[in-house]
């Protein structure tokens, strides 16, 4: 079983604060948030970034936006608008290894980003 640091907070080894959950799909606050509303969303069965994205596994992608959509809503920012955001590999800025998307919102959102 892959033990990073993601699968360990899907598995109760590490604490999070958790804001959504069910059995294919985790929301939580961001650690070092990035802006007002940062949370991220991960899918329970370890992936490790778009690269490994597929037609087998690919179904947790649109749950996950679908969840995005509903947290926005509820956390406030759906209607100034946020960014959903996904970093790959060491030019795209991903520095933890199991696929999590970005749910940023609450202020201006710079574009293009760094
Ligand atoms: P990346 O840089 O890979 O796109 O995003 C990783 C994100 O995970 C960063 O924003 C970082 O703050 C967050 N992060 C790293 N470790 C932890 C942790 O243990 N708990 C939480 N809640 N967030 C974390
Ligand atoms: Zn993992």
């Amino acid at each position: 079983m892959n033990m990073c640091i993601f699968c360990k907070i899907i598995n109760n080894e590490i604490p999070c604060t958790k804001v959504y959950e069910d059995d294919k799909i985790l929301a939580f606050r961001d650690i070092n948030p990035a802006a007002p509303v940062h949370v991220l969303i991960i899918p329970k069965k370890h992936i490790t970034s778009v690269n490994e994205i597929n037609e087998d596994n690919a179904e947790v992608v649109g749950h996950i936006f679908a969840i995005a959509a509903k947290l926005a809503k509820e956390l406030g920012v759906d209607s100034n608008g946020y960014r959903v955001v996904t970093n790959v590999g060491t030019q795209g800025g991903q520095t933890v290894e199991h696929l999590h998307f970005h749910l940023l919102g609450g202020r201006n959102l710079g574009w293009p980003p760094g």
